[in-house]
């Protein structure tokens, strides 16, 4: 029996289908490259944004083709364009899909394979079981078969869903309200990664700052807290975390990042706008002086550190003047990255619901253009600054196409380099040297706005 899960959207999606694939791969089923050859089929979706949205019911209309064509097959649907809330109308509208689930919930296709007699009862209920908590009790296969020893860095969710009502956002209805997972299922399923080879763990939540502010008493743990437990694992090299918010980011949790070797120096911090009514309007809970403010902590706690961002262009009502204030901030704050994206207006949000959509679509593309224009230029005055410079690069894979090997330095930034190795290495050239999931020291030789090229030091 082979399943197929087709993923739509963020890192807390990808973290998903891989729980999914290692409870089918627990229950006797493989992987299938193709949907055309599976026997249970899963569309993991996103709706953040309308085209999201609209690529998740373009490929459900593909598959509706193969659900006529083989009946017997199992078709799910999972993620935010199922949501939590009641599948009827989704049922109604798409009647070729067999079963919904919420997001990170893949528990209604196992008791749906058991109720059809596809697998075993039993086994679906301890699969289940350690499915809820991420890892399994024996400790055993977390990763599905073909990532064992082969994935270098890995997602672990440990605050699920979202309590802050940002006006524009659609996350808090289709992911419901923010739960944070116990501490000592999350410190279990880091250690099973590294024991399967994982060197990287990168913890997610939509606001990760307010990991345990929802704990019982008993179980009190702050992100910082957790970094530290996490820090004591064995065979773990580097410690990652996103998404975080500028109103709950604490200097405890500078500190950590501060004195844990193992916990990178980056950051991850929307700031969505650089004007205050705008921000006041989206509900963000922050003004830019604040912002500033916050990046210049960082900065002066981990003088290395690198600060990525995202921004909303062309908010209802956002005029010339307030997208000119977003421009002037993050040409003044010179952050790492910035993702960029148009505002577009979804359903249930209050910005929907209240402010008409007036900024066209030509007008938020001229605005998304210039921010981006702006940051290529930025990043790669940057990242020119390393040229000459040894980094540390743990390396995720290689290209066999053009023969050489990737992975991000300490401050996410992608490095590319070729085998060409010292004869003193250990990993010598063309004895099968094999550079993933180790730690290279690289020089680098090239520095361009989204990558870097070098050559090994050492
Ligand atoms: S913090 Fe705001 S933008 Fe982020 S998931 Fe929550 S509601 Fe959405």
């Amino acid at each position: 029996m082979k399943y197929h899960v087709s993923t739509i959207g963020c890192q807390m999606n990808e973290a998903d289908s891989r729980r999914l694939a290692s409870a089918l791969e627990r229950l006797g089923y493989t992987p299938a490259e193709r949907a055309e050859e599976a026997d249970v089929v899963v569309l993991n979706t996103c709706v953040v944004r309308q085209s999201a949205e609209d690529k998740a019911v373009g490929r459900l209309g593909a598959f509706k083709s193969l659900k006529d064509r083989r009946p017997e097959m199992v078709l799910g649907l999972m993620g935010c364009l199922v949501g939590v809330r009641d599948a009827a109308p989704l049922r109604k509208r798409f009647p070729w899909v067999d079963v919904f689930m919420p997001p990170s919930e893949p528990e209604p296709l196992l008791a749906f394979l058991a109720e059809r007699g596809l697998v075993d009862e039993a086994r679906v209920l301890e699969t289940e079981a350690a499915a809820r908590r991420y890892h399994l009790p024996d400790g055993g296969l977390l990763l599905p078969a073909r990532e064992q020893g082969a994935l270098v860095s890995a997602y672990i969710p440990i605050v699920l869903g979202c309590s802050t009502g940002c006006t524009y956002c659609i996350i808090p209805y289709r992911r419901g309200p923010e739960r944070s997972r116990p501490p000592e299922d999350i410190v279990a399923e880091a250690q099973a990664l590294a024991a399967q080879g994982v060197r990287e763990i990168t913890l997610l939540g939509q606001i990760v700052d307010r990991y345990g502010l929802d704990l019982a008493d008993l179980q009190t743990c702050t992100l910082a807290d957790l970094l530290h437990r996490l820090h004591e694992i064995d065979g773990l090299q580097r410690i990652r975390f996103l998404t975080s918010h500028p109103a709950w980011m604490t200097d405890d949790l500078l500190d950590a990042v501060a004195d844990l070797p193992k916990v990178c120096e980056h950051f991850e911090v929307p700031v969505q706008a650089g004007d205050d009514e705008v921000l006041a309007a989206m509900q963000r809970g922050y003004t830019a002086d604040d912002y500033r403010r916050l990046v210049a902590r960082i900065r002066e706690r981990i003088p290395n550190a690198s600060i990525a961002t995202d921004v909303i262009v062309g908010f209802p009502g956002e005029t010339p003047e307030q997208f000119q204030r977003t421009y002037d901030l993050l040409a003044e704050l010179r952050l790492d990255k910035a993702h960029i994206a148009r505002y577009s207006p979804r359903p249930q949000t209050l910005a929907a619901r209240k402010y008409p959509d007036d900024v066209g679509p030509e007008e938020k593309e001229r605005r998304r253009k210039a921010l981006d224009a702006l940051q290529a230029e930025i990043v790669g005055e940057i990242n020119c600054r390393l040229l000459g410079q040894a980094v540390e690069v743990l390396v995720e894979g290689r290209d066999e196409r053009k023969a050489r090997w990737y992975g991000r330095t300490r401050t996410d930034k992608l490095v590319f380099f070729e085998d060409a190795v010292p004869s003193s290495s250990p990993c010598r050239a063309g004895e099968g040297s094999d550079w993933r999931g180790k730690l290279a020291r690289v020089r680098v030789t090239w520095a361009g706005p989204w990558s870097l090229i070098g050559e090994i030091v050492e």
